[in-house]
């Protein structure tokens, strides 16, 4: 299937037009038309080759990872999509499906690696797997998820990144009613991170440098806020929260945030840090303290979101911009100039 998108040729040169071919459709695979794609940090770090550590840029490179299209053509044995039903595709497009993490719905752990949407290599061929900066995409039927009624395609996009993020960890921590959840930083990350965990019936605290996103935190929902420049707050705030999402994707201190957690409290890790400065063990063994990390979330998990998004109709903030006009958005986006989540409208891709 030929079609087009945009592509990173070197780490370089801006993202430009490109053509190029889908795999014919095998028996389990579903064809989609991308209507939507969300623009997130991994698609600007991985188009500039940033992330050595993970292996090399495979280029050319059509980033994109938070898909929404519709079907178009289905594989004869795909069950669960047939043409014309709205659907989503996330950071992975395929995995093992037989390691103890497939079978528990934890894909993105898979034991094997998971095949990434793009800058991955398909399982069979090897071939460089290309993302949503595209017209069409072709995916394995498992993991390709049903977009529920209700939930506005254009804004949806970034719950297939941004959102599984700190939905997951959330939810592994049994956040409802009755928690006390911090989220620290109101990017593209946190400010899901709030309106999902008030969905979830938390009380929420947005912890933030800055006094001035205090009204900001509040209109997404968060109950209370700690100005982190502030000793008196941070103090007052001390061993009063079950649950902190820390979504600053900088390396930097925690020891300021581990004191904000009360007994048994956990701080969530959702950014790749690299090295963070050294803290000291006494209140994670004096208070059974935890700090740890999570990833996106599984298939089943992933679904799970996008329904409870639909029921609760919670969506991220989204800046819709055209195709051409990614790179702005890259420029912008490194600078923090978003609010909070740029989505391309696909329909703004044609041969022309
Ligand atoms: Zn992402
Ligand atoms: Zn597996």
């Amino acid at each position: 299937m030929k079609t087009i998108g945009y592509a990173a040729r070197d780490a370089k040169t801006p993202l430009a037009p490109y053509a190029f071919e889908r795999r014919a459709l095998r028996d389990n695979d579903v064809a989609l038309e991308i209507l939507y794609c969300g623009v997130c940090h991994s698609d600007l770090h991985q188009s500039r080759d940033d992330w050595k550590e993970w292996g090399p840029t495979l280029y050319p490179c059509v980033p994109g990872h938070e898909i929404i299209g519709q079907v178009v053509a289905v594989g004869p044995k795909v069950t669960r999509h047939k043409v014309g039903d709205a659907v989503a595709v996330g950071t992975i497009v395929d995995s093992c499906q037989q390691c103890d993490q497939c079978r528990r719905g934890e894909q993105q752990m898979c034991r094997e690696v998971p095949t990434l949407t793009y800058n991955g290599r398909d399982r069979l061929t090897c071939e460089t797997t290309h993302g949503g900066y595209s017209k069409h995409i072709v995916v394995r039927d498992e993991f390709v998820l049903r977009l529920p009624e209700g939930l506005d395609p254009s804004r949806a996009g970034p719950l297939l990144c941004a959102g599984i993020t700190v939905y997951s960890p959330l939810r592994t921590w049994n956040v409802g009613p009755g928690s006390r959840v911090g989220v620290v930083g109101i990017g593209g990350l946190g400010h899901l991170a709030v309106r999902f965990a008030a969905g979830l019936g938390a009380t929420v605290t947005v912890i933030t440098r800055s006094a001035a996103k205090a009204a900001e935190a509040k209109a997404l929902g968060a109950d209370h806020v700690i100005v982190s420049t502030s000793d008196e707050a941070m103090k007052a705030g001390a061993s009063s929260l079950d649950v902190i999402i820390d979504t600053v994707p900088v390396s930097h201190d925690v020891s300021p945030y581990v004191a904000l957690l009360d007994v048994e409290g956990v701080l969530v890790i959702v950014g790749n840090l690299g090295p963070v400065p050294a803290f000291s063990s006494l209140p994670l063994v004096m208070g059974r303290r935890r700090i740890t990390g999570s990833p996106v979330g599984g298939l089943p998990q992933t679904q799970e979101l996008l329904d409870f998004c639909a029921r609760k109709n919670i969506l991220p903030d989204c800046e819709i911009v055209p195709m051409q006009q990614i790179n702005e958005a890259f420029t912008r986006m490194d600078q923090g100039d978003v609010h909070y989540r740029f989505v391309i409208d696909m329909a703004s891709l044609t041969a022309a």
